[in-house]
């Protein structure tokens, strides 16, 4: 079901039991900011999920209330997992659902890399 973006965190989404190690990921990186993994079911060959550590439902709530060393720390690291796996000469795309129209599932901020294929358009018709 979509997340409606507005509503205060929910400390028991999937991404909060994975920061305090309740369910196991596929770990790619980690730092004083930010973790990042592999996602469960995959929409294209390379698809690693990126999330703060801070509590934060979206891109609004976490660009709107988190600080700037955590804005910081985690626009690097989004950068650095897609240049440590190689990614910037082939492409890449990042996404970052929010909200209901979005489809967001997850209420704790995320960004999608994905990569490994041509990735088509950048929306699918829904129309
Ligand atoms: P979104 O629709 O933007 O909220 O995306 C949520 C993403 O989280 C989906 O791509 C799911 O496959 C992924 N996901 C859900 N649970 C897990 C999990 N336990 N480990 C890794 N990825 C997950």
């Amino acid at each position: 079901m979509a997340v409606d973006a507005t509503q205060p965190y929910d400390d028991q989404n999937v991404f909060a039991k994975i920061l305090r190690g309740e369910i196991p990921c596929r770990k790619v990186f980690e730092d004083e900011w930010t973790l990042a993994f592999h996602d469960i079911n995959p929409q294209s060959p390379t698809h690693i999920l990126v999330i703060p550590k801070g509590a934060y439902v979206s891109w609004d709530d976490f660009s709107a209330r988190a600080s700037d060393a955590e804005i910081t720390g985690f626009v690097r690291a989004v950068g650095h997992v897609a240049r440590a796996a190689g990614l910037v000469a082939p492409g890449y795309r990042l996404l970052a659902n929010t909200g209901t129209n979005s489809h967001q599932e997850v209420p704790h901020l995320h960004v999608h890399v994905f990569a490994g294929r041509q990735l088509g358009p950048l929306l699918a018709r829904v129309d």
